[in-house]
C-alpha cells in the first residue's frame, strides 16, 4: 500500500477574493482534485515561485464545493498572497495535523473563542458545527478584534446569531473615532463573564493571538472549564507541515503532526508554549 506523500503539491484557482480588514482577505480556491480536510487541520498553500506557508481552511469541513482561506497580510509570502487575482493559481499541500473533535461533543455546549485572524480556524469550526446543529445541545461563539475596522465577518456574524441555539458575543478592545460599533467594548476574555453553560462538561475552543490564547486559557480556568476539554490551536512557525524540519517542536511535541490542535492538559508543562 502506498502512503500519501506529503510533498506532493495539487494546484488550485482562485475564484473568488473578499477583503475583511485592511490587512486580511479571504480566498476562495477551486483545487483540480478535492481537497477533503477535517475542521482544525491546515494545509501548506504555496504561491508559484514565491513560497508556502500553513494555513488552516475557513470553510466548514462538511461543504465539500467550497474551499476558503483567510489569511493575514504578516510578511513575504502573505504580501504576495494578499496580491493574487481571480484566476491566478496557488497550491496547496495536505490536510496536516490534528482536527477538533466534533463527533466527541454531541450533545454538549460548546464555546468557541477566535480573536483576530484566530477568527479565521473558528470559522471553520463553527460552520462544520451549524452543518449538523441538531447534534449539540448549544454552540457560543465569542468574536474578537482590536477595533471594528479590523473585526472580520462582521455581516456573517448578525447571520449566524439568527441560528437556533446559537449564540454569538463580539468584543473590539477600543473603537477609534469615526468607526461604529454596536456590540461590547472589552477584552474578549472579559466576554466570559457573560457565558452561561456549564464548564465541567462543556468543551472550549480558543483560537487567536499568543496573549488571546494564554489569558483565554487562565480565565477559561477561572471560570470552572477542565484542563482536558480546553482546546489550542498552536499556530507556530512551520515549514514541512508534517515532522521533518522540526521549526515547529514544543518540548516532546511538533505543532505541525502532534497538533496543531491540542488540549491544555496535554502541553501545559511544555516550555514556552504561549510564544
Ligand atoms: C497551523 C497553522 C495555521 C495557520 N492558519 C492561518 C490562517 O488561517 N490565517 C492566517 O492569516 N495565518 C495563519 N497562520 C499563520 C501563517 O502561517 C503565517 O502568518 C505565515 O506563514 C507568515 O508567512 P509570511 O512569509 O507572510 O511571513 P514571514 O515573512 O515568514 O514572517 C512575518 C512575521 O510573521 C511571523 N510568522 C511566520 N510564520 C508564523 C506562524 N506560523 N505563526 C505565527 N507567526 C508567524 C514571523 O515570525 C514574522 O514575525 C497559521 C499558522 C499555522 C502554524
Amino acid at each position: 500500500m502506498c502512503e500519501k506523500n506529503a510533498f506532493r503539491t495539487i494546484s488550485a484557482t482562485v475564484t473568488k477574493l473578499v477583503e475583511e480588514s485592511p490587512l486580511i482577505r479571504t480566498l476562495r480556491v477551486e483545487p483540480e482534485e478535492e481537497f477533503v480536510f477535517h475542521t482544525g487541520q491546515f494545509a501548506e498553500l504555496s504561491v508559484p515561485n514565491i513560497g508556502e506557508g500553513p494555513f488552516t481552511p475557513s470553510s466548514g469541513q462538511f461543504d465539500r464545493d467550497i474551499l476558503e482561506f483567510t489569511i493575514m497580510k504578516a510578511g513575504f509570502v502573505t504580501e504576495h498572497i494578499h496580491q493574487l487575482k481571480v484566476g491566478d493559481r496557488i497550491g496547496l499541500r495536505g490536510p496536516f495535523g490534528t482536527k477538533y473533535p466534533i463527533d466527541e461533543w454531541y450533545g454538549k455546549d460548546v464555546l468557541i473563542l477566535g480573536g483576530g485572524v484566530g477568527l479565521a480556524p473558528t470559522r471553520s469550526l463553527f460552520l462544520s458545527l451549524v452543518h449538523q446543529i441538531d447534534k449539540y445541545k448549544s454552540i457560543t461563539f465569542l468574536t474578537g478584534a482590536r477595533t471594528p475596522g479590523d473585526m472580520i465577518y462582521k455581516d456573517q456574524v448578525k447571520e449566524w446569531n439568527k441560528i437556533d441555539k446559537v449564540n454569538i458575543i463580539s468584543a473590539v478592545d477600543k473603537v477609534p473615532e469615526g468607526q461604529e460599533w454596536d456590540c461590547e467594548v472589552c477584552l474578549i476574555t472579559k466576554l466570559l463573564d457573560k457565558v452561561t453553560i456549564d464548564p465541567q462538561e462543556s468543551p472550549a475552543v480558543v483560537c487567536g493571538p499568543p496573549v488571546m490564547m494564554k489569558f483565554g486559557t487562565i480565565e477559561l480556568l477561572n471560570h470552572g472549564f477542565q484542563e482536558s476539554n480546553i482546546y489550542l490551536s498552536m499556530e507556530k512557525k512551520m515549514y514541512c507541515g508534517h515532522g521533518q524540519c522540526r521549526h515547529c517542536v514544543m518540548g516532546k511535541y511538533y505543532a505541525c503532526k502532534d497538533g496543531a490542535v491540542f488540549t491544555y492538559d496535554k502541553i501545559k508543562n511544555e516550555e514556552n508554549i504561549w510564544e
